[in-house]
């Protein structure tokens, strides 16, 4: 496939936004060669600026689990486009979305809407430690919650002390207030938790895990989480950006049976517009301004046409009674596929998937968390990834992301993605 307009397009983007993109892995720098310029997109296939078609396998990180211009969606925005596009004063669509989440996922009273999943965990834990008046948190080596500076915090110096900050800009007293703890090693959270008596406000996780690849939890995880944050009096933060509204209608809580104290949303709850949104039970939600003391805020919070969009998508997962289904055979279907495809190969390979996301690790080890996530090999990756382009498969381009399904995928498309990974895997030793 040519891509000469995408790389002049690109060239030209340099030159005005830093790295010609408006987020890193849009760049391919870690696949090497030009991003893709994107002219148009309708259900599970993306049409470049060059005219070709690709099987998008990223769905904009997520959102698009219906298919791209999903026409609930896409009307629900026109006609509320008409009536004005912000106002900054309450609108009635906020409670109806409000109420819906609400009714879809367990154990949480209140919710308030943001315009992005970093800013839901952001506003989370500073809520967490207004409520708990404590001031660390601990997160998990490889889970990624979005780029305020509490969250970018580097696994380098071990996990059983301070955080190093891993992004300049990010200052050591801020970094010293999050510990980094091993995904899927309770024991190693406990030893955390001892360690700083009555100061952790709060346990903040990707509770299927899907920055670092997919990673399960493992049996028994989340659980030992919920016991260890009730008897020591910390709080409980589900970061369900990714996995919210997308493995079933309640998310991780409803799937595994776990229920947190604070959960975040973003991705799917917008429907492609930028909304994130956390929500707790009342005690805990109270606690915001104008009603409580923690300060949080936004002018486009609550926008009309985020809202619009997002309980358009909200209701149509809600009334779809097989949806969930579907994308769990569907995608079970892929992953044997390509067993099926890397089977007859010489080289190693891991594949995790749970529900919709799915992803594949070129290493033989269990991927249990953001070392073993790590030892993958990565110039094999880039092969696979730039074979796929050929053929026209978009999958993410980073061996550190999960492939997101989307319903509007049939198993023609399946088929073509599975005979384009047998085709590439030949070539990848
Ligand atoms: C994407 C993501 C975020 C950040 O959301 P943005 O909308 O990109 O700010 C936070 N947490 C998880 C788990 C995510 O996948």
């Amino acid at each position: 496939m040519l891509y000469q307009r995408s790389s002049q397009l690109f060239i030209d983007a340099q030159k005005v936004i830093p790295g010609g993109v408006n987020s890193p892995v849009r760049a391919f720098k870690s696949v090497g060669g030009t991003p893709i310029f994107v002219k148009s997109a309708k259900g599970a296939y993306l049409f470049d600026e060059d005219g070709n078609r690709l099987i998008d396998y990223i769905n904009s990180w997520g959102p698009m689990i219906l298919g791209h211009a999903f026409e609930p969606v896409v009307n629900a925005v026109i006609e509320r486009t008409k009536k004005g596009t912000s106002f900054g004063m309450p609108t009635e669509l906020e409670t109806e979305i409000a109420k819906l989440a609400i009714a879809m996922v367990p154990g949480i009273e209140k919710i308030r809407f943001v315009n992005s999943g970093t800013e839901a965990c952001m506003s989370a834990i500073r809520l967490a430690r207004g409520f708990s008046s404590k001031d660390k948190i601990i997160k998990f080596a490889g889970c990624y919650h979005g780029h305020s500076d509490s969250f970018l915090i580097q696994a380098g110096s071990g996990a059983s002390t301070f955080g190093t900050p891993n992004s300049p800009g990010v200052t050591t007293g801020t970094a010293k207030d999050t510990l980094l703890a091993t995904y899927n090693d309770l024991e190693n959270v406990s030893q955390l938790i001892a360690a700083n008596p009555n100061e952790i406000a709060a346990i903040i996780v990707e509770p299927v895990a899907g920055n670092m690849g997919c990673i399960p939890p493992k049996p028994g995880f989340l659980e030992g989480l919920r016991e260890l944050c009730t008897a020591n009096n910390i709080l409980l933060i589900f970061d369900e950006v990714m996995t919210g509204f997308r493995l079933a209608k309640g998310g991780v809580q409803e799937l595994y049976g776990v229920t947190a104290d604070i959960v975040t949303f973003g991705k799917v709850i917008g429907g492609g517009l930028p909304v994130g949104a956390f929500a707790a039970r009342s005690e805990i939600m109270n606690y915001l301004a104008p009603i409580g003391p923690v300060y949080q805020a936004g002018t486009l919070s609550g926008n009309p046409l985020a809202m619009a969009a997002g309980l358009a998508m909200l209701k149509s997962i809600d009334e779809d009674a097989t949806l969930f289904q579907r994308l769990e055979e569907k995608t079970a279907y892929l992953e044997a596929g390509m067993h099926g495809a890397f089977g007859n190969e010489e080289f190693p390979y891991t594949i995790n998937r749970v529900g919709s996301m799915i992803s594949v690790h070129f290493d033989a080890m269990p991927v249990v968390d953001f070392q073993s996530a790590a030892k993958g090999d990565n110039e094999m990756f880039k092969k696979f990834f730039h074979g796929l382009l050929n053929e026209g498969v978009y999958i993410a381009p980073s061996a550190y992301e999960t492939w997101f399904i989307t319903d509007a995928l049939t198993y023609d498309d399946l088929d073509f993605t599975i005979e384009a990974i047998r085709k590439v895997s030949k070539k990848l030793t």
